[in-house]
């Protein structure tokens, strides 16, 4: 890894992922070898990094891997405490954090602080629980086998290499790190080429507390770097981004048959029943549809309203919504978008929203004004349109009248991604829950399920598949160890060619008191 303090820019920029030649303000470029990280509201520089390529990236796996060996060594005991003083690190140097997260990634400051405190929850968590969920545990050996001591316990994987996408750069990849890393795994981190300078802080803190080995590494560069970590010989990828870039991941992986973990696009739903708080499910619905700019892969995009107080609720967005307004400033509303390239399918949503019917109740095509966003809620949108069916990843909410609770589960559950879902109901929030194609669902509050670390989150269809979080997130990050000892020896030998016809006529005995009566 490279990282050099920020000078001013100076060479010519190398072709990036935008494929212009001259990057427009907030894209990623390279220059003099090095990856330039800038602002998306002002283009202003924040940092450089190296491009790391195989041969750096397969140097920092042969490093993890000893790294690996010493880390599991302290034991669970001895992680929680380096763990926790990392947690502690970043908790007294949040101002610090978040005011990077905003200048790197433009989200407002509020925005940061959220993301960042859910981060530290989930460290803390994982440090804690670690030692019970992956400990040995004795299990029942069962009658037939009473013979038996058996245990089972969770040893860490050895390395795993963590892809994490610029929306919420603490956020997403903690939920794979901090639960690897208390699994007693080592980890080399790619964070998206968007937000190296915030991906480099999380790594130089952890240095600054375990200092003996490199246990939390970070490699830095554009898509290939993060290609080049599948193909290294890891023991798993943690991937976080796209649906799309998650299918080449998954490919890339296949190579060498190294699992992965796919935490992918969302086009999160929210239900309001006809007996729901209205206010509170249009504060749910603004926050969880615009906060951090709409940017959110658990964002609230599409809102189904029972017919009966459809009228009632929209009239209350739209008076909430109408005084939100985006901006750079570090207290705005909402920030600009990271990714100028998501400008376009916003831009593109929308004006196929309102030609086939749709109609903006607040904002329009007028609210894209790049790189910032406006709030823009759309109603009366066909449900095959762009803006139901896929995800658009900006400051816009569509809002559609539904018959009853039948019509709204379907609606819900017609398209490919699904990963979080709200419920605003006060009798049936729960069983409209359980009813939802998601992995996760918040009922009369927003993303709440993304807070409490016990609860395992991530997605299904299109949105992926493993958890990052709660108990099934550390175990994501190891393998299941079974021992069985034997206590004494049976009277009679099953499991041996000396096996005699008493035996055998015993077991039947045994076989029909056992499974054929109950
Ligand atoms: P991308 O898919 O563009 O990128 C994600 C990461 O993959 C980045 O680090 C990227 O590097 C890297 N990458 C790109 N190409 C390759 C490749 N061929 N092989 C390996 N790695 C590669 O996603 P975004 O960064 O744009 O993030 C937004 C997406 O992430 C949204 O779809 C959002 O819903 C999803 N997301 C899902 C979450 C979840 O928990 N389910 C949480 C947060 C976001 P580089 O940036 O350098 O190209």
């Amino acid at each position: 890894m490279t990282v050099q303090p920020a000078p001013s820019r100076s060479g010519q920029p190398a072709p990036n992922r935008s494929g212009l030649e001259t990057p427009a303000p907030g894209v990623p470029s390279v220059v003099d070898g090095a990856l330039v990280s800038t602002s998306p509201a002002t283009g202003e520089e924040v940092g450089r990094f190296g491009v790391d390529g195989e041969a750096e990236v397969r140097a920092a796996v042969a490093r993890a891997r000893d790294a690996a060996g010493w880390w599991a060594g302290q034991g669970f005991k001895a992680r929680k405490k380096l763990l926790s003083a990392w947690r502690r690190a970043m908790a007294q140097r949040i101002d610090e954090l978040t005011e990077l997260m905003h200048r790197e990634g433009g989200k407002p400051l509020d925005d940061a602080l959220i993301e960042a405190t859910i981060a530290l929850e989930h460290i803390d968590w994982a440090a804690r629980k670690a030692e019970k969920v992956l400990g040995p545990r004795r299990v029942s050996a069962g009658l037939l086998m009473a013979n038996q001591a058996a245990s089972v316990e969770y040893p860490p994987l050895g390395v795993v290499g963590v892809i994490g996408p610029w929306n919420y750069p603490v956020l997403t990849p903690m939920g794979s790190i901090a639960y690897a890393l208390a699994a007693g795994n080592a980890v080399v981190f790619k964070p998206s080429e968007y937000t190296p300078a915030v991906g480099s802080w999380l790594v130089e803190t952890f240095a600054e507390v375990v200092s003996d080995a490199p246990v939390l590494q970070l490699v830095t560069g554009l898509g290939e770097t993060g290609a080049a970590l599948c193909r290294s010989g890891v023991d798993k990828i943690a991937f976080t981004g796209s649906t799309a870039t998650g299918k080449k991941v998954m490919a890339a992986c296949a190579e060498t048959l190294t699992p992965v973990l796919m935490e992918c696009g969302g086009k999160d739903v929210l239900i309001v029943d006809a007996d729901a708080d209205l206010d509170a499910a249009a504060d749910a619905a603004l926050w969880g549809g615009m906060s951090n700019a709409g940017q959110t892969c658990v964002g609230v995009e599409r809102v189904y309203v029972l017919e009966p107080v459809y009228d009632q609720f929209v009239d209350k967005l739209v008076t909430r919504a109408s005084s939100l307004k985006a901006g750079a400033e570090p207290d705005a509303d909402l920030g600009p978008i990271t990714m100028p390239s998501q400008i376009d399918v916003i831009r593109r949503h929308i004006d196929d929203a309102l030609a086939h019917g749709g109609r903006a109740v607040v904002g329009g095509p007028e609210s894209v004004r790049a790189p910032f966003v406006d709030p823009v809620i759309l109603v009366d949108v066909p449900e095959e349109s762009a803006a139901i069916q896929e995800e658009t990843f900006g400051p816009t909410l569509t809002v559609a009248k539904v018959a009853d609770v039948e019509d709204a589960v379907n609606r819900a559950n017609g398209t490919r991604y699904a990963l979080g879902a709200t419920v605003f109901s006060k009798r049936r929030g729960v069983e409209i829950a359980r009813r939802l194609r998601s992995g996760m669902a918040s009922v009369n509050g927003i993303v709440s399920f993304a807070g409490v670390a016990a609860l395992p989150f991530g997605g299904v269809g299109d949105s992926g598949f493993g958890r990052i979080h709660g108990e099934d997130g550390l175990r994501e990050f190891t393998r299941p160890k079974s021992i069985a000892r034997t206590r004494f020896s049976l009277p009679m030998a099953l499991l041996s060619f000396d096996r005699t016809e008493k035996t055998n006529a015993l077991l039947k005995t045994l076989v029909r008191r056992l499974y054929g009566r109950r």
